[in-house]
């Protein structure tokens, strides 16, 4: 499986606009991910792909699995399994939008 990095951002890009710009944890506003300066990638609030259920646990690679997060939560987060709560945001953000 192949992912380049325009995938990755674009990819970013779609996760972040379903959530309406913000951080799926902490709901701060992030900035689009394909307007997102090169430099400002490494800042806290930087948007990133996180995996709900880490992969490191057999969690999928699968946009029913991804959320936006910033770089904060995704790093603070690292292989936590999901709380009950986690999940069930999950399912309710993916449940509005395309199944
Ligand atoms: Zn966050």
């Amino acid at each position: 499986m192949t992912e380049s990095k325009d995938w990755r951002r674009a990819r970013c890009h779609d996760l972040w606009a379903e959530q309406g710009g913000t951080c799926f944890y902490c709901q701060i506003a992030m900035a689009p991910p394909l307007l997102q300066r090169i430099r400002h990638r490494k800042r806290p609030d930087a948007a990133t792909i996180d995996h709900v259920m880490p992969r490191s646990l057999g969690g999928a690679a699968e946009w029913h699995n991804e959320v936006a997060s910033c770089r904060a939560c995704n790093a603070a987060k690292a292989d936590t399994p999901p709380t009950a709560e986690d999940l069930e945001n999950l399912r309710k953000l993916k449940s509005l939008g395309r199944a």
